[in-house]
């Protein structure tokens, strides 16, 4: 069998100029729907968080939680969703960060996790690593430990895994994109 890396690479699709021109958007939809590649994907994650044993997987909107669900399942451990703002229904938490125009925010519940509890934060792309860092920063703030930040695509011409780095997270990635 190839190496998985490569087998998951060639099945990013990338979109030039979508959703803006200049940006190469990363695709994982065909990852998804061929079963085979989705349980390669699903295994390199599984086997590298099998004797980590966190308390939870929590999954940055929307593509983080397609694959962190699945992971969780598969650790039998919880999975919780950080999700864009003003789709939480309970009391939350939440962190604003810069865009290149403008600003976004992520709220996580303020139940969700469990001070000293100790999680794996997943989401399908690392670009400038703003989306990552306030996640985390979520998670700290309730008094979790990120173990690591994981992700399937890495643009580290962007600097987002090396910020993410520099500001005290582990990361774990699988593919980078030049
Ligand atoms: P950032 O916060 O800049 O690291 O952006 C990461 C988030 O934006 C992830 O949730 C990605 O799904 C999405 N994203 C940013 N750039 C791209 C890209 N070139 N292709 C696909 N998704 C992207």
């Amino acid at each position: 069998m190839q190496d998985p890396s490569a087998y998951i690479k060639q099945h990013i699709r990338t979109v030039p100029d979508w959703p803006v021109a200049g940006v190469q958007f990363r695709d994982i939809t065909p990852l998804l729907s061929n079963p085979r590649v989705f349980r390669v994907l699903i295994d390199q994650f599984v086997h590298r968080y099998f004797d980590t044993r966190p308390a939870a997987i929590a999954g940055l909107d929307a593509r983080g939680f397609i694959i962190g669900s699945v992971l969780a399942y598969e650790l039998n451990v919880g999975f919780i969703p950080i999700r864009k703002k003003g789709k939480l229904p309970f009391t939350t938490v939440e962190e604003t960060y810069e865009l290149e125009y403008g600003s976004a925010t992520v709220e996580m519940h303020t139940d969700a996790v469990q001070p000293g509890d100790r999680v794996v934060l997943i989401d399908d792309l690392i670009a400038t690593g703003g989306t990552m860092l306030a996640g985390a920063r979520l998670l700290q703030r309730l008094g979790a430990t990120v173990i690591e930040g994981a992700a399937i695509v890495d643009l580290p011409e962007l600097g987002g895994s090396a910020r993410l780095r520099a500001a005290g997270l582990p990361l774990h990635t699988l593919v980078d994109f030049a």
